[in-house]
């Protein structure tokens, strides 16, 4: 297949974008967090095809994207949760897992009773939604299992010549994932994902938080998470990472001691050394925003460098957006954590 790639679409070009959706096929598009692969929600065949795309297991539902809040209650039973989260957070980073109608098909929930929401900031997302006139199920646009995509060039790399049309908007603006979140009623939400909006914004905003396990653990064998993708191996680059529980001093000092023989080091922007060529930095120490901007870049530029076999990093600290900077890496290391003695 033919992919068409489109740079800073007009609405020429994402009405062009928006046909190709409303026709059963599969457009790449910018949002906030991360790029995501487009086709109609409404549409089975067309679910069938991303997952097809992305060698993605069936049993991994889609988050539908909207263009309003208010088009939820269409997809979806809404409640007096959501209707509050949706006033103070979206549109935005934020997918809400809700109680699914009859008219969102059974292959984009994986079969699932509840369907996943979220209304995307980024224009060009908002304005293909709205010129598709249908909700668009759209998982990250990477090969399953690899780091998401927040460029278009990381999409052209895993999605060229397998879907219809690329649109590249630019770098996106978060890097990671949305948060998503089940709403338990009454105020209360799980944390099934943890992202950008954070735990500390949705307690600030009144709500009562709680966490579904697979946020930070590795599920058994045969345990279900609440969002059935967090069993996956997800967001790993070829080499090998390992997560390192030290200070900034001992880090430094074993990345000197192990320098060479296929090992990378990534370090905060304040370390970096001379002496360790094979050293990366992630951003200022304290700036975990960017951090979590460059993170899946980060790891995808080491799948360009076939001579690193092993990644080193700093386990992050868990609060704040540290907490979904914590949960990509655990599971790109396979949950390999090492301390250094
Ligand atoms: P992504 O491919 O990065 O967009 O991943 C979407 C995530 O949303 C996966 O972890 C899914 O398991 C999760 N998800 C989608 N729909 C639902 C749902 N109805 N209930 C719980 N999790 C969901
Ligand atoms: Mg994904």
């Amino acid at each position: 297949m033919k992919t068409e790639i489109v740079v800073n679409p007009d609405d020429q070009a994402l009405n062009r974008a928006a046909g190709i959706i409303k026709n059963g096929g599969l457009v790449a598009f910018p949002t906030e967090t991360v790029y995501g692969l487009g086709a109609s929600a409404l549409d089975e065949r067309a679910a069938a095809k991303i997952y097809l795309a992305k060698g993605r297991p069936s049993d991994n539902p889609l988050i539908i994207h909207l263009s309003a809040p208010e088009e939820a209650e269409k997809y979806a039973f809404v409640d007096k949760t959501f209707e509050k989260l949706a006033e103070m957070f979206l549109p935005g980073a934020l997918t809400v897992v809700l109680p699914k109608k009859e008219i969102i098909p059974a292959s984009v929930t994986g079969g699932l009773d509840t369907v996943a929401v979220r209304v995307p900031s980024n224009k060009i997302a908002h304005r293909l939604i709205e010129l598709s006139g249908v909700p668009i199920a759209a998982p990250s646009a990477n090969i399953s299992g690899r780091p998401s995509c927040t460029s278009a060039s990381h999409v052209i790399a895993d999605m060229d010549g397998r879907i219809d049309m690329i649109i590249d908007g630019g770098d996106c603006d978060i890097g990671l994932e949305s948060t998503i979140i089940m709403s338990e009623g009454d105020d209360r939400v799980r944390i099934l994902r943890p992202g950008q909006i954070t735990a500390e914004m949705l307690s600030d905003g009144g709500f009562e938080v709680s966490f579904d396990k697979a946020v930070t653990e590795k599920p058994e064998d045969g345990e279900k998470p609440l969002a059935p993708g967090m069993k996956y191996r997800h967001y790993a680059p070829r080499a090998r990472v390992i997560l390192v529980r030290a200070s900034v001093c001992d880090f430094i000092s074993f990345a000197k001691e192990n320098t060479g023989g296929g090992n990378a080091f990534v370090c905060y922007d304040e370390y970096v050394c001379a002496g360790i060529p094979d050293m990366f930095t992630i951003g200022p120490e304290k700036d975990r925003t960017t951090q979590a901007h460059k993170l899946f870049s980060l790891l995808r530029k080491f799948d360009d460098m076939s001579n690193i076999k092993t990644i080193y990093i700093p386990l992050p600290e868990k609060d704040d957006i540290g907490l979904a900077i914590y949960n990509r890496l655990i599971k790109a290391s396979g949950y390999t954590v090492t301390d250094i003695i």
